[in-house]
């Protein structure tokens, strides 16, 4: 049961202040993903996902080297051009790692909703949608026009959170 409020009290104690707004579930589980990301460790970019169903996270993934294999941080990235562009093929991304994880665990995550610190690649687009994911929510944009077109087709559902936020 909430506690009853006393206004005139809050004022005086400054109580308050104390306790910042309540987030939305959208703001929460891409908070939870931007600190996720935190544990990412290639340098050249820092992407946390974080895979929903039913308000409830079921797995969570950042952007690194396969498990025992040396860290970007430490050895260096191993860059190939791919597509005309820069790109670390020492990494697994966010998004693989969060699937991953399912099958390592046995979850399933058919239906669920994936959040991004950024929009997800073609190759992400692809294993997210036969992953069974049906929506993904993703804080910045990622220069990969083909991700969007094929998702859009496949009907997988992809958006910016907050809303706009990549000029979209
Ligand atoms: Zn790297
Ligand atoms: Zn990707």
């Amino acid at each position: 049961m909430e506690p009853s409020r006393n206004p005139a009290q809050e004022e005086a104690t400054g109580a308050h202040r104390l306790r910042p707004p309540r987030p939305s579930w959208d703001e929460y589980f891409m908070r939870i993903a931007h600190e996720v990301a935190t544990r990412s460790t290639c340098p050249r970019l820092a992407v946390g996902a974080v895979i929903v169903r039913d308000k409830r996270i079921l797995t969570t993934g950042y952007n690194g080297s396969p498990s025992g294999m040396p860290h970007c941080d430490d050895v260096g990235c191993l860059i190939r051009i791919v597509d005309g562009r820069e790109s670390c093929q020492r990494t697994l991304h966010a998004e693989q790692n969060a699937i991953i994880q399912a099958a390592y665990h046995g979850v399933n995550i058919r239906g669920a909703t994936l959040y991004c610190t950024h929009q997800p690649c073609l190759l992400c687009v692809k294993m997210i949608m036969n992953a069974g994911i049906e929506e993904v929510r993703y804080a910045a944009g990622y220069p990969d026009p083909l991700a969007m077109e094929l998702a859009a087709e496949g009907g997988l559902r992809m958006s910016p959170f907050p809303a706009g936020e990549d000029g979209r």
